[in-house]
């Protein structure tokens, strides 16, 4: 797998501009399987900011340097973690009595800046927008703890759907606050700027893949962060009504030529992936054949003569977009960027 950290700085700089104000990358999940701690150092000169889920990497970002501020999307999960968000200068949501409770029953070297999570309609996560007036006096009364912001996130900012129900919910509670305001997600920063608020919070596109169903990252400016690409290591010559792989899945209709590419879904590859979902191999497009098995799929190379051993098929990259391989697997380019598997070597490009 390759990571191009120039695109992301150009991913991230676009990600800003649409917003037109400070944005916080949203570096969880390992920066969507790009390796957290390299890409926050790829930002460290240009990056306005930081979120992501555990107080670990957090920590580990503070002491590989990173000066910005670094939100936790969650908060603490514990008391102790408390602890550690005011001895390393973390913020972090507050959603729930209990991590307010944690605050109180704290003695900390320095109050913690929180920022409070509103329940818009998404119903994981937040008070409810009645709850907020009294939460906030809590939080403002409590010394331990420094109230900065009022946060929610989105449900649908990506579909027709759109944001006005939990916008409407959250706005006037937001407004009423007088405090910092972060609502969009990568969907709302392209499609919905009256919530732009204060601060934005992309991810998605900062890796160069679109989180909307009727455009990929091209579209929307992007370029690509990560391409995951594996070796032709043989050749099958097949006749008319010959099989591949398990299941029997695909059955030539006429002879073909495939390849046998070293890459399965124990690197990651989805093995949902239908027949024909596409890939590139010397410069030409194809698609894979039969089911993709642990440590090997097929593609077909029929038309491709010069393909052959040692030949490198990207299988989602700069020629093959994540959404593409996506939809083909029914399902969406956060969770194929994820999925990459610790064996599959990584390469700065
Ligand atoms: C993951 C996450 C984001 C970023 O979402 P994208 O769709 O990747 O832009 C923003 N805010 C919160 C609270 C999140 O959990």
């Amino acid at each position: 797998m390759e990571i191009n950290h120039s695109a992301l700085r150009h991913n991230y700089l676009q990600s800003r501009q649409q917003a037109g104000r400070p944005a916080l990358a949203v570096i969880k999940a390992d920066a969507y399987g790009h390796g957290a701690l390299g890409c926050a150092a790829a930002l460290a000169d240009i990056a306005d900011g930081f979120a992501l889920l555990n107080i670990e990497d957090a920590v580990a970002l503070r002491q590989a340097g990173i000066q910005q501020p670094i939100t936790l999307l969650e908060g603490p999960f514990d008391r102790a973690e408390v602890q550690a968000m005011a001895e390393y200068n973390i913020a972090g949501a507050i959603h729930s009595s209990e991590q307010i409770a944690w605050l109180q029953e704290g003695s900390l070297p320095r109050a913690v800046e929180v920022w409070l999570k509103i329940n818009s309609g998404m119903n994981r996560l937040g008070f409810h927008p009645e709850q907020a007036a009294a939460v906030i006096q809590q939080l403002h009364a409590l010394p331990q703890a420094r109230l900065s912001t009022i946060m929610t996130h989105f449900a649908t900012a990506d579909d027709a759907r759109g944001v006005s129900a939990q916008w409407q919910r959250f706005a006037p509670v937001a407004q009423a606050s007088g405090l910092a305001i972060s609502a969009a997600n990568s969907a709302a920063v392209f499609r919905h700027p009256h919530t732009h608020g204060t601060v934005v919070r992309p991810g998605i596109t900062l890796y160069g893949c679109s989180p909307f169903a009727d455009c990929h990252a091209a579209g929307l400016g992007l370029q690509t962060t990560m391409t995951l690409s594996a070796d032709i290591i043989a050749i099958q010559h097949l006749q008319a009504g010959d099989t591949v792989g398990y299941g029997l899945n695909f059955q030539a209709g006429k002879p073909m030529r495939i390849g046998i590419v070293a890459c399965g879904y124990a690197d990651g590859y989805p093995r949902i992936a239908a027949n024909g979902t596409p890939v590139m191999v010397a410069g030409q497009r194809s698609g894979t054949v039969g089911r993709v098995s642990m440590d090997m799929l097929v593609v077909n190379l029929t038309h491709i003569p010069a393909a052959t051993i040692g030949s490198r098929v990207e299988l989602w990259g700069p020629n093959v977009a994540i959404e593409e391989v996506a939809a083909a697997a029914g399902t969406i380019g956060y969770e194929l960027m994820c999925a990459i598997a610790p064996r599959v070597p990584r390469r700065l490009i």
